[in-house]
């Protein structure tokens, strides 16, 4: 196994095979031109999803832009000199098997000689990978790069009227990293879909999701789901600043109801959240005093919070195996729990202090993946806020050490100070 030479992917993308052989014994020519003055156009297809086709769309237009010729998106691969085939379709399911296995939103950059033909591949599992496979393939075989949101200023096309590559270019890349969010500095992609550069967050990780599992009806039907602070049950639209009565069984009931149509739904998503909401509103009841107190020294909140997260967790266990349950390790339940986790439970675990690296380090001794939740803004400094090696060190950490998947940064900013 070796990995790109390219160390700024090198956390966030394992590169499993990179096999590009030559023989120096056989004076046979390894390389073909994808693209040459003078010889016939490669032909660009489609996959037929929607965000393969967006791909497919992207690629032609910095490819034409890059060789002067002008290429678009074809309905037909026959009696084409070269076919590059961006997303999954019947060659591509045929030749690259690899293909239906990948790990997340991984995906291939290869070439295939078949007949009389030489064909391209850019393609993944999920829809998205093929606009992944595109900009990695823009970047390092074209030298394309997408520096900030702006058309003509914020990326270098150059130009090459021929480029060549190896015939036996074989490359998988899968991701270390399954849920990579960047919240704050956006650069999309033209059809404002996706984010350039791979970033990609499902939702699942890091998120308030009790505002969603408990809301209007919830406290309509179930006003006694909710906490009771003060003497009254806690509930606002707005989300946060409010949570639920961790012992009463029937929030229990709710959540893994909740669990169970997300999954129905959502087949192939990796996590669900149980997140709490922001803020405070901790339940008084006697219910919920009696568990504190039901130990010695009483339960903390963070206790409180993944005692009910792990009854969850087990029930969700029943009906979806294999499939997490999130919740987070931040604010008031930063502190780790004297109890395990549920194995199907994962946290995500906030970083603000410098403490909080040892606590995630604590935290992994009670649950089987940790994941990250940082704050690239940064605060109470002006710089230039650019270090990359630092940012790798915390990734690769999380990654050896904690048993992350996912890293959640909210890193909104200014393009010109922060850049790309
Ligand atoms: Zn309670």
């Amino acid at each position: 196994m070796t990995r790109m030479p390219n160390h700024r992917c090198s956390i966030l993308w394992m590169l499993v095979t990179y096999i590009a052989v030559s023989s120096s014994a056989i004076a046979e020519d390894k390389t073909f031109q994808l693209i040459a003055p003078g010889s016939a156009l490669p032909r660009v297809v489609s996959g037929d999803r929607p965000l393969e086709q967006d791909a497919a769309r992207d690629f032609c237009h910095y490819l034409s832009k890059i060789s002067g010729q002008k290429i678009t998106v074809s309905d037909k691969a026959e009696n084409a000199r070269v076919v590059i085939h961006i997303g999954r379709d019947t060659f591509v399911d045929r030749h690259v098997p690899k293909i239906a296995t990948i790990r997340a939103d991984g995906y291939v950059i290869r070439c295939i000689e078949h007949g009389d033909n030489m064909h391209l591949v850019l393609a993944g599992k999920v829809d998205r990978a093929a606009q992944w496979a595109v900009e990695r393939f823009l970047g390092q075989h074209c030298g394309v790069r997408w520096l900030f949101p702006d058309r003509v200023h914020g990326e270098v096309v150059p130009e090459r009227k021929t480029i060549t590559l190896d015939r036996d270019l074989q490359v998988l890349v899968e991701p270390d990293f399954i849920n990579r969010a960047n919240c704050g500095m956006y650069f999309f992609g033209p059809p404002h879909k996706l984010l350039r550069l791979a970033p990609y967050g499902d939702g699942q990780y890091g998120n308030h999701a009790i505002q969603h599992i408990f809301s209007t009806k919830q406290f309509q039907d179930h006003p006694e789901w909710f906490a009771l602070v003060g003497g009254k049950r806690q509930w606002w639209s707005y989300g946060n600043g409010w949570q639920i009565c961790t012992t009463h069984p029937g929030t229990v009931e709710r959540a893994v109801q909740y669990a169970d149509e997300f999954f129905r739904a959502h087949p192939d998503a990796p996590v669900i959240s149980m997140g709490q909401n922001d803020g405070n509103g901790w339940c008084e009841c006697e219910r919920c005093k009696k568990l504190i107190n039901s130990v010695t020294p009483p339960y903390s909140l963070s206790e409180r919070w993944f005692h009910w997260v792990n009854r969850v967790a087990r029930e969700v266990n029943k009906k979806h195996k294999g499939k997490w349950v999130e919740a987070m390790a931040y604010a008031n339940t930063s502190s780790p729990t004297r109890f395990q986790l549920e194995p199907n439970v994962a946290v995500t675990k906030t970083f603000v202090l410098d403490s909080e690296f040892k606590q995630a380090e604590q935290w992994k001794t009670v649950c089987r993946s940790v994941n990250l939740y940082s704050y690239m803004y940064g605060g109470s400094f002006l710089g230039f806020r650019h270090y990359p090696h630092a940012a790798q060190q915390f990734l690769k950490w999380g990654h050896d050490k904690l048993g992350a998947l996912s890293h959640i940064t909210e890193c909104g900013g200014d393009w010109t100070f922060d850049g790309p």
